[in-house]
């Protein structure tokens, strides 16, 4: 673990994520909105693995925005926004899309390993059962997510500092 600055590792894997997206996929395209804190604490993070966290949310997330686009049509505005904010023990990171959203019925499931409901080589369900492990076993922290279908989805990350 290291001193990690989350602002410039979460802007880091956000461009990573959409311009791999885009790169794939010329119709894809997304509004980006991030309000990073300023004077945030440095967080003691492995950040590769916190790196993996961010980009499979974002990945996620972006993922979410398009079929929600593939539903409402051309006049839908998918954007994925990142938010940080301090709170005094620890770091919050907020993920917030206007996709899909989750169903209730699949709510308690997304965090199981191999838990999936993209198509064969779109997705492999492991995802967020890492996520699990590296925010909450190996760093401390919580995930919590809120998700309303058909409005979208906001997974909340924290991290502890110091
Ligand atoms: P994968 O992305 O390979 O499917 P994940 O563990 O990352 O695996 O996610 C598991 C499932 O959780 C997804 O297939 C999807 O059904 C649901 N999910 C995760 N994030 C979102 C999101 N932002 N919006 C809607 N559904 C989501
Ligand atoms: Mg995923």
């Amino acid at each position: 673990k290291e001193l990690t600055d989350i602002n410039t590792l979460s802007d880091e894997y956000l461009r990573l994520a959409y311009h791999g997206l885009r790169a794939k996929d010329k119709s894809f395209n997304a509004e980006l909105i991030t309000h990073f804190e300023e004077n945030l604490p440095k967080a003691t993070v492995v950040p590769q693995d916190l790196g993996r966290v961010l980009l499979n949310l974002f990945t996620n997330a972006f993922y979410a925005t398009q079929q929600q686009k593939n539903i409402e049509g051309e006049g839908f505005k998918p954007t994925v926004s990142i938010t940080t904010i301090a709170t005094g023990n620890s770091i919050e990171i907020r993920v917030k899309d206007n996709g899909t959203g989750i169903p209730d019925a699949i709510k308690d499931k997304i965090l199981q390993p191999f838990f999936t409901t993209k198509p064969t080589g779109e997705g492999t369900g492991l995802g967020l059962s890492l996520s699990y492990d590296i925010v909450v076993k190996a760093h401390g922290g919580t995930i919590d997510i809120m998700s309303a279908e058909g409005k979208g989805s906001e997974f909340i990350i924290t991290i502890p500092v110091g």
